[in-house]
This record gives C-alpha cells, sequence and structure tokens, in this order.
C-alpha cells in the first residue's frame, strides 16, 4: 500500500465525515464479510419516547422516575421527560442500584421499587393477560418495561425508538454488496425483530448482556471479517474485538475512542461509502 494512496483515501473519507484512523482499519473494511449493528442509537435515532402506560398513569410514572433520576439509560430519559410532561413530581430513593441488561431498583417509601425487563423479576408472578399485552407492544417495536412495589407488578411503560431515516437505505445497500447483516442488543427479542424487519437486516442477537456483545463478534469472525457499528460505552469492547469498529460521532467518547472510524453524520449510509472509498483506494495500490 503506498502511503500517498492512503491519504489520499483517508483524506476523502474526512471530506465526507468518515474518520479513518489508520490505513489498516481502510485495508481490512475491503474484506469484511458481516456487519453487525447495535440497535439503540446505532440503527434507531436514540430519542425514546414514552408510547403508553398501563396501570394508574401517575402512581407507575412517580415510582418509575423516582428510581430512574438517578440512572443515565436512554429509556430512562424518556421517562423522566414524561413524568416531567405530566407534571408527575419523583420521590426520594434511598439504596439506588442498577442492574445492567435488567433495570434498576431503589427504596422508595420502605418499600422495594423496581423497574426494568423480565429478566429483573424471577420471583414476581407475571400474569398471562400481562404477558399478552407486553408482547403485542413488543411486536410494534415498543420496549416494555415493568414497574413494581415489593412483589407487585403496579404497571407498564411502553417505550419506542424509531429508526432512523436513512437506516433501512444502508441495510439495503450492505446486502446488495451480498454482506450479512445482523443486529445485536440487549433489548428484548420480539422487539429487535420487529425493529430489524422495519429496516431490512438479515438477522438478529437479542437479550445480549452489555459483557457478551465482544463474544458475539467472535463468533462471526469464524466466518470472516467482521464490522461492529455502535454507539454506547457497553459498545466498547464489541468495537475494538472488531476487525473494523465504526463509531456513531454521535455515540459516547468511549465508544469513539474504540472505533476505527467514526461517522461524524451518524448515518448509516456512510459505512456503504467508506467500504466504496476502501475499494477504491485499494484497486489503485494493486
Ligand atoms: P441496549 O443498550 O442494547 O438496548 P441495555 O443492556 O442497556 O441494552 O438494556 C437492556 C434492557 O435492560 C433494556 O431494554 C431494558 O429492558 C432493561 N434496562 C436497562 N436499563 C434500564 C433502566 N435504567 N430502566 C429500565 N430498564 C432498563
Ligand atoms: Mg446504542
Amino acid at each position: 500500500a503506498t502511503p500517498t494512496a492512503l491519504m489520499v483515501g483517508t483524506g476523502r473519507g474526512a471530506k465526507l465525515g468518515i474518520l479513518i484512523k489508520n490505513g489498516e482499519v481502510l485495508e481490512a473494511v475491503n474484506d469484511v464479510k458481516t456487519v453487525i449493528f447495535d440497535k439503540t442509537g446505532t440503527i434507531t435515532a436514540g430519542q425514546p419516547q414514552v408510547t403508553e402506560v398501563v396501570g394508574d398513569q401517575t402512581k407507575v410514572l412517580q415510582v418509575a422516575a423516582s428510581l430512574e433520576g438517578a440512572s443515565e439509560h436512554p429509556l430512562a430519559t424518556a421517562i423522566l421527560k414524561k413524568a416531567e410532561d405530566l407534571q408527575v413530581v419523583p420521590q426520594a430513593v434511598t439504596d439506588f442500584r442498577a442492574i445492567e441488561g435488567k433495570g434498576v431498583a431503589g427504596l422508595l417509601a420502605g418499600k422495594t421499587a423496581f423497574v426494568g425487563n423480565q429478566k429483573l423479576l424471577t420471583t414476581v408472578h407475571v400474569t398471562p393477560e400481562l404477558t399478552d399485552k407486553i408482547q403485542v407492544l413488543q411486536d410494534q417495536a415498543k420496549t416494555v418495561v415493568l414497574v413494581g412495589l415489593d412483589q407487585e407488578i403496579i404497571g407498564l411503560i411502553a417505550i419506542q425508538d424509531v429508526p432512523k431515516a436513512t437506516s433501512q437505505a444502508a441495510i439495503t445497500s450492505l446486502k446488495a454488496r451480498g454482506l450479512k447483516t445482523v443486529m445485536l442488543t440487549g433489548d428484548n427479542q420480539r422487539v429487535a425483530q420487529a425493529v430489524a424487519d422495519q429496516v431490512g437486516i438479515d438477522q438478529v442477537i437479542a437479550d445480549v448482556l452489555p459483557g457478551d456483545k465482544a463474544d458475539q463478534v467472535k463468533q462471526f469472525q469464524q466466518t470472516g471479517k467482521v464490522a461492529f457499528v455502535g454507539d454506547g460505552i457497553n459498545d466498547a469492547p464489541a468495537l475494538t474485538t472488531a476487525d473494523v469498529g465504526i463509531a456513531m460521532g454521535s455515540g459516547t467518547d468511549i465508544a469513539i475512542d474504540a472505533g476505527g472510524i467514526v461517522l461524524v453524520k451518524n448515518d448509516l449510509r456512510d459505512v456503504d461509502l467508506a467500504l466504496a472509498l476502501s475499494k477504491k483506494t485499494f484497486q489503485r495500490i494493486k
């Protein structure tokens, strides 16, 4: 690889808002067989909104907002915004705990309060009626969190994060190149599949705990080079494990540092553009 061609390639990328950290990264892109995407903030806009509250709306939002005040998760932001819009005032929480990939819990007026998915509720019974309700919402691509006090579920909150306008076009062009597209997420299988169907993703791996994302990347590396596209703190290990780590410019600093490529415009179509750039650069050299 001549240094001049590489400089032209990376320089052209920079003009397009595709920051390529070095020549090796640019070359690796050429051989990628699988592109794995994080869901929230990568395929979707990352601005989830509460769409439904099931149960006593004020009570459910109050318990949830009280706990989520101490969380930095995008779901927490959505819940706090809804509570604020409806002028629901959060209460003081002690013994706050964030349970990775599951939810949050704490003590609220002498009771154990929780907000999270069903993995958090191993000891609480979820009735068949409630399960049905949850699944209907999930099939509509909505993430559902259960809200509870002590051993009782007091309600549900459905939260939706819509795909970015360009995500579907981006997936279509990558598939047209013969690449396999995969979504990797900590969210529920039904929600993940519903979002994947909206944008045309080939395969979904859901319910992945943050610590397991890098292992999933390794699995796909057995069949060829892998690019991983993500934005979150919990994506950093997958970004460094992948042959090509692609971080969203809007992502956390930790993700941006871990990526070999940064998409300044947060547009997934730039993954395809990076591929085209790599092909061009390395054709000239050979
Ligand atoms: P991802 O970033 O891939 O969506 P996470 O591991 O951050 O995955 O979260 C996975 C799931 O854990 C969420 O979909 C939600 O059900 C639950 N969860 C995590 N954090 C919270 C929170 N602060 N409040 C409610 N639920 C949460
Ligand atoms: Mg994300």
